[in-house]
């Protein structure tokens, strides 16, 4: 095509920006786990977002999606993926599939991921992103993920990515012993991330990573999709 003499090849660039951003963003902070930083390094962020949000792909923000949804700010994947402390055998549950891109860390990370969205859309678009892009360990699933998949039940580790206002019973029954449940919880305007680990004995120990902001949890063990947007 005559106009591809004109266009520029930004690949290159990309993975400078990518580079950039695991150094000023990831690894500045408290993001030491190798297998996540090698994975934050392998997955192209701006392939995951709307054309015209690509030049922001690498930048310290969470993005806009569609279906008025977001891709989280990369040091938050990261620190999600962290504290899921992953092996390399773990078969994964992500309720919030959004743009896709972190199952794709998660995939990269562990043998397995199932990742549930409610919308249709998003489901289609990641389902795209990852056939084109070559992710062949993840499975993804349109429907409640706060009654999580009970007929792929146990999973070693379950990532929600939206915020709800409880954990969700359903998605504790589902993980394994052993297993670790990453969790944003609070109200609609600010949430804590949980880390709620299943002892091999069934003891359920929880932790506090700090403070965060998600879009909402939609679903029976959510919020209702009637109060999103009333809290303050
Ligand atoms: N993990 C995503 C990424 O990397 O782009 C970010 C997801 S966005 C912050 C949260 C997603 O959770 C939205 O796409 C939203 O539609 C989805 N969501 C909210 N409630 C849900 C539910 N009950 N089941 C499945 N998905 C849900």
């Amino acid at each position: 095509m005559a106009n591809d003499y004109y266009m520029k090849d930004t690949s290159n660039d990309r993975q400078a920006e990518c580079e950039w951003m695991i150094r000023t963003q990831i690894m500045s902070r408290d993001i030491t786990n190798e297998a996540v930083i090698n994975s934050m390094l392998s997955v192209p962020r701006h392939k995951f977002v709307m054309e015209d949000k690509q030049e922001l792909a690498y930048y310290d923000t969470a993005l806009e999606i569609e279906e008025e949804q977001t891709i989280s700010q990369p040091y938050i994947v990261a620190l999600m993926a962290q504290a899921l402390e992953l092996k390399a055998n773990d078969k994964v549950l992500e309720i919030g599939t959004g743009s896709g891109y972190s199952a794709a860390i998660l995939s990269r990370m562990a043998r397995k991921v199932i990742t549930i969205e409610r919308h249709d859309l998003l489901a289609e678009l990641a389902k795209e992103r990852f056939r084109s892009q070559g992710y062949n360990n993840i499975d993804v699933l349109v429907g409640d993920g706060t009654l999580g998949w009970s007929e792929k039940a146990p999973f070693d580790a379950i990532l929600v990515t939206a915020g709800g206002p409880k954990i969700p019973i359903p998605l504790i029954e589902q993980l394994a012993l052993g297993g670790r449940l990453v969790i944003p919880v609070g109200d609609q305007g600010e949430q804590h991330l949980l880390r709620v680990k299943k002892t091999i004995d069934g003891e359920l120990i929880e932790d506090n990573l700090g403070a965060v902001r998600f879009v909402p949890l939609i679903g029976t063990k959510g919020w209702n999709q009637d109060d999103v947007g009333n809290f303050s």
